[in-house]
């Protein structure tokens, strides 16, 4: 097979989001389940992030690749999809879980859930020197201030209830960090275990339910624990984020037993069982 070699394209156009080259600065072991990785480069000075649960596309390098290839062009997302199979790098979505666009750096909590697929093998190996690009928003263009942010904190009148499992647990670290004093939040998150639980910080007045999952399937824990818990009253808004079937079940019970709004439940399938980002969606 011939190997191409990446091409250096221009990735500077001023959309939305644009391709940004990066590297492994870092790699942090947060617990058994979770890696946080620092990415820096000299283009991200050039990238913004709007905060709460700002989503990202990780593009990674196949397995005989030192880094992504990725094609030039105005429109160089949808150019990578269409690139031939044998060249065509792994995408997945991420969260920013934290930016510091002064010292030109991001970081990203990955879930280790072994070596099945691309992100979470790449996770589990991430060394200081490892080469992706990312696919985020752009400083250049004014647009990009909420794109890829679905939390609606514009819309947070009362309470906010945020479930989610462990891939939803940056974005909700993300979210409490930008909730503001007076604002009161129930949080339940479904982890494998008890150890992947981390410290929240929040200038709001926050509850969290930590549900360890342990070998059970996702959503088991997570599940029956909405079912009983005593939801916080008045103006309410719901995000839900996670295993795509966990996400729908929390969704139905809030509309159909719990008389939320459903203008007020923002939900996300984060990832789903069984199958890989790869698959096409239903
Ligand atoms: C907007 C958005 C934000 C996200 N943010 C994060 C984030 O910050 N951190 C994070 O870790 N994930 C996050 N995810 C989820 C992540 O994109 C998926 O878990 C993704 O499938 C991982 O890719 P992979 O290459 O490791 O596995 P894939 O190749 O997609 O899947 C391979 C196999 O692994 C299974 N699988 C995938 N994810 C998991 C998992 N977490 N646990 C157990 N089995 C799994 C699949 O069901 C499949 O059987 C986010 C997803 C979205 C849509």
């Amino acid at each position: 097979m011939t190997i191409l070699s990446p091409p250096r394209p221009d990735l500077t156009e001023a959309s939305p989001f644009r391709l940004f080259r990066i590297e492994v600065a870092e790699v942090w072991r947060l617990s058994r389940h979770l890696v946080r990785i620092t990415f820096t480069g000299p283009e991200l000075s050039a990238m913004t992030s709007g905060g709460l649960d700002q989503r990202v596309k990780m593009i990674f390098p196949l397995p005989e690749q030192s880094e992504p290839v990725v094609p030039s062009g105005t429109r160089p997302y949808q150019a990578l999809r269409e690139l031939p199979p044998e060249i065509r790098p792994k995408l997945r979505s991420y969260t920013v879980r934290a930016h510091r666009p002064e010292r030109g750096e991001f970081d990203v909590d990955f879930v280790l859930h072994g070596d099945i697929g691309p992100a979470s093998a790449f996770a589990g190996r991430a060394k200081p020197g490892d080469r992706l690009v990312v696919y985020a928003p752009n400083a250049e263009c004014p647009a990009s201030r909420r794109s890829g942010v679905e939390f609606r904190l514009d819309a947070l009148r009362g309470s906010a209830l945020l479930v989610g499992d462990e891939t939803a647990l940056p974005a909700i670290g993300g979210i409490l960090t930008a909730l503001p004093v007076g604002v009161r939040a129930a949080v339940y998150v479904e982890i494998p275990d008890a150890s992947d639980a981390q410290h929240l910080a929040s200038a709001a007045d926050v509850e969290v339910h930590w549900l360890p999952r342990g070998d059970r399937r996702p959503g088991a824990v997570l599940l029956p624990a909405i079912r009983a818990a005593s939801l916080l009253g008045g103006d309410r808004y719901a995000w839900l984020a996670g295993e795509s079937a966990m996400v729908t079940s929390v969704r139905r019970h809030l509309l159909d037993e719990r008389g939320f709004d459903r203008a007020a439940v923002t939900f996300m399938g984060y990832w789903r069982y069984g199958r890989s980002e790869d698959e096409p969606r239903d």
